[in-house]
C-alpha cells in the first residue's frame, strides 16, 4: 500500500487498542474541497468529524424522526466528551447556493436537499431580497450567517448548553476560503469572521 496509511499504521494500531479520544468535533460540509483532516493537518484519532450538506446543525428536536446530525452530536458530547465544537463553513458552497436559489444547478431541491436546506430558509429569503448585494456577496453572507445559526442551534441541545455553562465545552465558528486556502475564524464576541493574520 502507498500513501498515508503505511506511515500511520502504528497510530491506527494503538487507536484500535485504546479507543478514540478526540477533543475536538468539527461540523463541516460534504464538499470534497472542505475536508477538515486536510485543512487542520490532523492525523487519525484527532478530530471527530461530522459532515453534511451545508454544515448545518438543526435545532434540538427529539421527535422520533431520523436525526443523523443530532445523533453524532450527542455521541461526541456525551460519550467522547469533546472539549470544543467547530462549525466550519466554506466558500462556493453548493448547499448554500441551493438555499439562495431553489432552481439553481447543481443542487435542485430533490427529495431531501430542499427540505434540509429549508433550515436556513428565513435567512436565505432575507439575504436574497437584498438587491444592494452582488450574488457573490449574498453567497458569502449566507455561508457565514448559517454558521452562526448552527452555533445557536447547538445551544438548543441541553447537553451542549449545560456543559458550555460549566466551561467544559466551547463552541467556535470558522469559514474556509477555498480560492485562497485561508481559514477565517469567527470572533466570539462580534460574530464577524476575521482573516487568519487578523485573528
Ligand atoms: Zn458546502
Amino acid at each position: 500500500m502507498s500513501g498515508r496509511y503505511p506511515a500511520e499504521s502504528g497510530r491506527y494500531r494503538s487507536l484500535a487498542r485504546e479507543g478514540q479520544a478526540p477533543e475536538t468535533m468539527i461540523v463541516a460540509c460534504c464538499d470534497s474541497r472542505s475536508a477538515p483532516e486536510a485543512i487542520f493537518d490532523a492525523g487519525p484519532g484527532e478530530l471527530f468529524v461530522l459532515r453534511n450538506v451545508g454544515n448545518l446543525v438543526p435545532p434540538y428536536a427529539p421527535d422520533g424522526e431520523f436525526h443523523s446530525t443530532s445523533a453524532a452530536l450527542e455521541f461526541a458530547v456525551q460519550s467522547l466528551k469533546v472539549k470544543s465544537i467547530v462549525v466550519m463553513g466554506h466558500g462556493r458552497c453548493g448547499g448554500i447556493r441551493a438555499a439562495l436559489d431553489t432552481n439553481s444547478a447543481p443542487l435542485s431541491p430533490g427529495d431531501f436537499i430542499g427540505k434540509w436546506m429549508s433550515l436556513i430558509a428565513p435567512a436565505a429569503e432575507t439575504v436574497s431580497s437584498s438587491t444592494f448585494m452582488t450574488a457573490t456577496e449574498r453567497q458569502t453572507a449566507l455561508e457565514r450567517i448559517s454558521i452562526r445559526y448552527s452555533i445557536a442551534n447547538l445551544r438548543t441541545f441541553p447537553c451542549v448548553s449545560i456543559l458550555e455553562g460549566k466551561g467544559r465545552l466551547s463552541l467556535h465558528g470558522a469559514w474556509f476560503d477555498i480560492s485562497t486556502g485561508e481559514l477565517w475564524v469567527m470572533n466570539k464576541d462580534t460574530g464577524d469572521f476575521e482573516r487568519p493574520e487578523m485573528a
